[in-house]
């Protein structure tokens, strides 16, 4: 049923566009994307991949992609680029996302997003861009740089980054989009560009909603606020056991333990009155272990005993418990590079009616007609 609602709908992308938006807008579309930009970190695991395992069981149509136009923007080892994403949707696949149960494929296997792009970057205002965070990020670190931002130019792309995701999302029609904190204000920005559009060439483009998705914000190792693959402070799903070992380890924990001040041994209330990477431990305990041994971790702090070091040796048992089916499955040659590349061939295929429709209504509605190749 799943497949079947999936490849249904973008058959009936076919048909005219009336037709097609009342029939898709009955069900959520849904998408998602992650960049390539390395293993997956358990932040990425229960802060964003657990949720779209979570959404497999219901009847809606889920998109999710692998952000590889989206890397271009910070990939600077291009030998390794195609295998990572690759890899990626082997540990997606490894750590329980049903290849068959979701449409998931390339971002750069749909090139039409790249059309999309260039028509919807017609209307965008560069002021509008310039106020998108990761952009004014970049800009105030680049200040701080020698050189400054002369001397180290910004990416078109870069700047363009919000048109680049509200292509993603709008090609595929998707109405309801998962998005963390940290990409709430690209989604806004999509809705903007979307709304934009269909003001000014008539409604032709599905406005998306955002849903919020669980709000964990897993710390980093290093004790920073957060796990993060450009921050190299995070704990993988493919770690073996010996470097999940070495990692918690060396997370930096203080000797004595500031008092908690709260009866409440909720996680949500706790962990935020710890130093951060003691927060990342605990937090991985509550995920990964029984709920008594959290808690009996959580007295041994509260009563100020010498503990980390059976904490650390306890945690890892359990990462390592459970990464040890991930690995196994990530090796297994049902999950070859092979077969991944013959998913995202056909998913690629699964995908394509509908965004080629979307452009071609976007075209038809920006008055060039529709492609006379592609008719
Ligand atoms: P980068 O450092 O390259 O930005 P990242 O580790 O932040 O990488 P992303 O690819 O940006 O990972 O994010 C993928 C998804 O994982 C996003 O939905 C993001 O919200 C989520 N995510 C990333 N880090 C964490 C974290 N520490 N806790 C919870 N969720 C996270
Ligand atoms: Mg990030």
């Amino acid at each position: 049923m799943r497949i079947a609602s999936i490849e249904d709908t973008n058959e009936r992308g076919m048909h005219t566009m009336t037709t097609r938006m009342t029939m898709t807008e009955k069900r959520e579309v849904i998408l998602s994307g992650i960049r390539p930009t390395g293993r997956l970190h358990y932040g990425n695991y229960f802060g964003a991949v657990k949720n779209f395992i979570d959404l497999q069981g219901q009847d809606n149509v889920r998109y999710y992609f692998i952000a590889d136009y989206h890397a271009l923007t910070t990939i600077s080892e291009r030998e390794d680029f195609y295998q990572q994403t690759i890899d990626m949707l082997r540990t997606y696949v490894a750590c329980g996302l049903d290849p068959a149960a979701s449409v998931i494929y390339r971002q750069s296997d749909l090139p039409c997003t790249a059309e999309l792009t260039l028509l919807l970057g017609m209307i965008t205002n560069i002021g509008f861009l310039e106020r998108g965070t990761t952009y004014k990020d970049k800009m105030s670190k680049l200040e701080e740089t020698p050189g400054g931002v002369e001397g180290n130019p910004l990416s078109y792309g870069l700047l363009g980054y919000p048109v680049l995701m509200a292509a993603d999302i709008l090609i595929v029609r998707a109405n309801k989009v998962p998005v963390g904190d940290d990409q709430r204000q690209h989604l806004e920005m999509a809705i903007d560009i979307a709304q934009r559009f269909n003001s000014r060439f008539g409604k032709t483009l599905t406005v998306p909603e955002g849903i919020s998705r669980n709000a964990l914000r897993l710390p980093g190792l290093d004790g920073s606020a957060k796990m993060g693959k450009s921050e190299n402070n995070t704990l993988d799903l493919l770690d073996d056991p010996k470097t999940v070992l070495k990692k918690i380890k060396s997370v930096p924990t203080t000797t004595d333990p500031e008092p908690l001040n709260i009866d409440s041994n909720d996680p949500d209330d706790v962990i935020p009155r710890m130093p951060n990477s003691v927060g990342a431990l605990y937090r991985l305990l509550h995920l990964l272990a029984p709920k008594d041994v959290y808690l009996d971790f959580v007295g041994k702090y509260r009563r100020g005993e010498k503990f980390y070091g059976t904490l650390k040796t306890t945690l890892a048992e359990y990462v390592s418990a459970f990464n040890a089916p991930i690995i196994e499955k990530f090796n297994d040659p049902a999950n070859s590079r092979e077969s991944v590349e013959d998913f995202l061939r056909e998913n690629a295929k699964k995908v394509t009616p509908v965004a080629l429709d979307t452009v071609e209504a976007c075209r038809a509605a920006m008055g060039i007609g529709h492609s006379l190749y592609r008719a």
